[in-house]
């Protein structure tokens, strides 16, 4: 059986004019901003009028830790999305938008997949409205500040040794991870070591995601710390006066994208930041704005629930004061089965045994959910390759967990696929029978958070990290910084550090490598494990297969 490539069933999308699906959540015309016909941002006024407001539910969508067979959590996102609407219900979408590097590198997008998409995905997986840009100027302009305020004299006493603050660039390049620059002679400056990251890697993607107007974006950028004084007293962006021109250059950038799915229904795509070093959801102002113009908001975290939801509830929801009412766990036979240790090339074949073997992957991740009191739905993303007897015996699992999980084919149908879950999912909600609590509170100290998280979420037996991370954790909370929320960096692949490690495995420890303070952002990264800030390209870059074709359409984006 042959089925159309994403690509091939988005540019058969029958797009209305943006101004049509603006008006389904009631933004008037002159507060949308198009691009083109089919992409527009809603202006910063509208948005701080909607935001007040306040009448949706939220709906996470959320996953098992991902395997290289594909789990489809933007996929179920926009489909329940769509599911919603054709049940009758007024619903938005909020997703991430697309980093170049990750499309020129593994194939792969970030629009869902089959039927299940956000149009015009060719954007979307490019340039779109420039926001990443934006955010790459910004970055940048504040790297070249450090730089020339050292040139000048450095005032501020700068440890060239210690600048933290790298440079980004929007590309998987692996030659720019480590390097000097200002060689070249006087003029040039001091020679010092430095590197790049990728912009989703960058403290401004976070800050800007989690920021709630303009004047906390600026407020979050002037709190950067940048670099550090021999005597280790902290520098910050503010001392070097960049905030406010970075917050000009934010201005468009900080206003929400929408665009719509193959279905007409709106979507809004705005901001990306990383889901280890960050904390992996679209921009708090787009969430915000969609809670107050639809009855329902379904919303996607980024990796597998044990970082994704916990971060999207203990940083997002936390600092953005949201109450999640409903989360949807997304799980696949497949993925089932590799959990259960068969191979990727075997995936085709029925194993039931197998997928029950898997299963407790998902369980933990149901058990984890529930203990921040948002209710459950697991939804089995259909692949063409199940067979009946293997959905089945996910449905008995979770069953026996006192969840219940429904079969979802939007991937192939689109939203007639995936009514009974979208039936069941907004009766959930209305219920009403959330009652969300972040995992620890604000004054825990740092070392108990990360203790906590560890232990309830990995169900590690401990946290292994020497005197050195400990005693940076306790200046940081004497420097006022013990209120904020931990940002676990690990790998996705695993509950453990060691991404092998499938299942739900318990008997390890959480080593724990380096602490990282984003004062701006308003989190301490917990980094555990190898953890890659600028990616680099594989052997065969998807690149090398993008190209217009004869008709002039673009052609291997997928
Ligand atoms: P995630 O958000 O979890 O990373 P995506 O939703 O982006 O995953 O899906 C990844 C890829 O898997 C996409 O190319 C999509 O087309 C494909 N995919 C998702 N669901 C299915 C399915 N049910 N059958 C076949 N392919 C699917
Ligand atoms: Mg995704």
């Amino acid at each position: 059986m042959t089925f159309k490539t994403d690509i091939e069933i988005a540019r058969e999308a029958k797009k209305r004019p943006i101004q049509e699906i603006g008006a389904k959540l009631g933004i008037p015309s002159e507060h949308l901003l198009p691009f083109g016909h089919d992409k527009a941002k809603v202006s910063q006024e509208f948005v701080a009028d909607a935001r007040g407001r306040k009448r949706g539910k939220l709906i996470l969508v959320t996953a098992i830790n991902p395997t290289p067979a594909g789990e489809g959590k933007t996929t179920t996102t926009v489909g329940l999305g769509d599911g919603l609407n054709a049940i009758g219900k007024n619903a938005a979408i909020c997703i991430r938008e697309a980093s170049l590097g990750p499309n020129f590198g593994m194939k792969g997008g970030a629009a869902g997949g089959g039927y299940a998409q956000v149009v015009p995905m060719e954007d979307m997986n490019l340039h779109f409205t420039g926001d990443f840009h934006a955010i790459t100027s910004a970055h940048n302009l504040l790297s070249a500040m450090i730089d020339n305020h050292i040139y000048w004299g450095n005032e501020l006493e700068i440890d060239e040794r210690r600048i933290t603050w790298r440079r980004v660039m929007d590309m998987n390049d692996r030659a720019l991870r480590d390097m000097v620059v200002s060689l070249g002679g006087v003029s040039n400056g001091f020679a010092r070591q430095t590197g790049f990251d990728i912009t989703v890697a960058s403290e401004v993607m976070a800050i800007l995601c989690l920021a709630a107007d303009l004047e906390d974006l600026q407020n979050r950028l002037g709190d950067i710390v940048i670099a550090y004084r021999r005597d280790k007293t902290p520098i910050y962006c503010r001392d070097i006066g960049a905030e406010g021109a970075m917050t000009v250059l934010l201005k468009d950038a900080m206003q929400p994208n929408l665009v719509q799915t193959l279905e007409n229904n709106p979507a809004f795509v705005h901001g990306g930041p990383f889901a280890n070093i960050a904390h992996g959801c679209n921009s708090v102002v787009a969430t915000q704005t969609a809670l107050g113009l639809a009855d329902y908001v379904v919303t996607e975290a980024g990796f597998g629930a044990d970082l994704g939801a916990e971060k999207f509830f203990n940083i997002k929801c936390r600092k953005a004061g949201l109450t999640p009412s409903v989360a949807v766990i997304v799980a696949t036979v497949r993925a089932m089965k590799m959990n259960g240790g068969v191979a990727k090339a075997d995936l085709g074949a029925e194993n039931v045994e197998a997928v029950q073997k898997g299963c407790p992957n998902l369980g933990r991740h149901v058990e984890n959910v529930k203990s921040f009191g948002v209710p459950v739905v697991v939804a089995i993303n259909h692949f063409h390759s199940d067979t009946d007897a293997e959905v089945d015996a996910v449905k008995e699992y979770v069953a026996s967990l006192g969840a219940e999980a429904i079969l979802c084919r939007h991937w192939a149908q689109g939203s007639a696929g995936i009514a009974e879950l979208a039936t069941r999912v907004a009766e959930i909600a209305d219920g009403d029978r959330a009652q969300f609590a972040p995992l620890y509170g604000d004054d825990m100290p740092l070392f108990e958070k990360i203790e906590t998280v560890a232990r309830r979420i990995y169900r590690a037996d401990e946290v292994l990290a020497d005197g050195k991370i400990r005693s940076q954790l306790k200046e940081w909370e004497t420097a006022g910084y013990g209120h904020l929320p931990i940002c676990m960096a690990k790998t996705q692949y695993s509950f453990t550090t060691d991404p092998n490690r499938r299942g739900a495995p318990v008997n390890h420890s959480v080593p724990v490598r380096e602490v990282r303070l984003a004062a701006g952002a308003g989190f301490i990264v917990v980094i555990c494990g190898e953890i890659m800030t600028m990616p680099g390209l594989p052997r065969k870059p998807a690149a090398q297969s993008i190209r217009f074709n004869e008709e002039g359409l673009i052609e291997g984006l997928f």
